[in-house]
Formats: structure tokens, sequence, C-alpha cells
């Protein structure tokens, strides 16, 4: 079966850096799955995804921008280190909501630890990050009815209710 409009798809899939770093991967764990067509994953995968078959296997390659975006410069904001409490262990990578002046809470991560400050970029992790895939599609099937009102799969690498 072709994975097409309205269709559930099953992929099994390693993500990794220019680098050759794994970002991601669905290794011991449900493959992903996903209603093809409704814009749930990244658009240039799904239109890469677009046709293949089960047991398909293939790689690509998407630049950031059409990932999680370019990385923007000036999103960093350096905080004294006495805003945190004090038994709080900060690392570089670790990822921290903060608020922002509109009141809203947005994911940053500490990029630096300092004594005196710390630095937090509001940038996604991913931001600048070109992503390679390497993907193989486990099943195909039509989405159910019940599915396609959820919006959401159901059943293994989807919601179970
Ligand atoms: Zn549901």
């Amino acid at each position: 079966m072709k994975i097409t409009q309205d269709h559930v798809a099953l992929l099994e899939f390693e993500l990794t850096s220019d680098a050759g770093e794994v970002l991601d991967t669905s290794q011991g764990r449900q493959p992903l799955a996903y209603i093809h067509g409704k814009g749930g994953i990244l658009p240039g995968l799904e239109k890469a995804l677009d046709g293949k078959t089960t047991g398909d296997e293939f790689k690509i390659r998407i630049p950031a921008e059409e990932a999680y975006g370019k990385y923007i410069d000036g999103m960093e904001q350096r905080v004294p280190r006495d805003q945190f409490p004090a038994e709080m262990e900060l690392l570089v990578g670790m990822q921290l909501q903060a608020k922002g002046p509109d009141g809203q809470v947005h994911p940053v991560m500490v990029t630096e630890v300092a004594e005196s400050e710390v630095v937090l970029d509001a940038n996604h992790p991913l931001a600048g990050v070109p992503l390679n895939f390497a993907i193989t599609v486990k099943e195909v099937r039509p989405a159910t009815e019940e599915e396609l009102g959820h919006g959401h799969v159901h059943g293994p690498g989807g919601h179970q209710h």
C-alpha cells in the first residue's frame, strides 16, 4: 500500500546531524506513527514520504530553514546566578522553562554557566541544524474514521485509548 492522503504510516527512523551525531532514533521503542497529509510531521519529510510503500528505505536531508529554523543571534539572555535556587544544579545543554516579559512560558536552553551568571538561549535546540533522516517504512494502512476524527493514530506508536 502506498502512503497517500489520510493513510497511517509507521516509520523506523534515525535522525543524525551532519557530523553523524544521533539526535533521535526509534530504535528500542515503537515506530513513529502519523497520518499522512495532516501536517503532523515536518513538511519536507511528509513530502518525501508521499507515495512510498511498506519496506521502502530512504535517506533525506532537510535544511535547517525547513526544519526548526535558522539560528537567530541575540536570543541569548544573561541571568544572574542568584536568580536560580542555590541548590539547583545548572548544566550546559539543560532545558528550562523561562517566563518572558509577556508572561508566557518559553523553553530555553542553558548555554553557559559561570560563577555569577548563566546564559540562556531561546532558540530551539535544533535551530540551525540540518536534519538527516534515515527512514524505513514499516507499515502503511488507511486511517480509520475515528483516527481522522481525532487527528491522531491509535494503537502502536500512537494513542492508546
Ligand atoms: Zn484518539
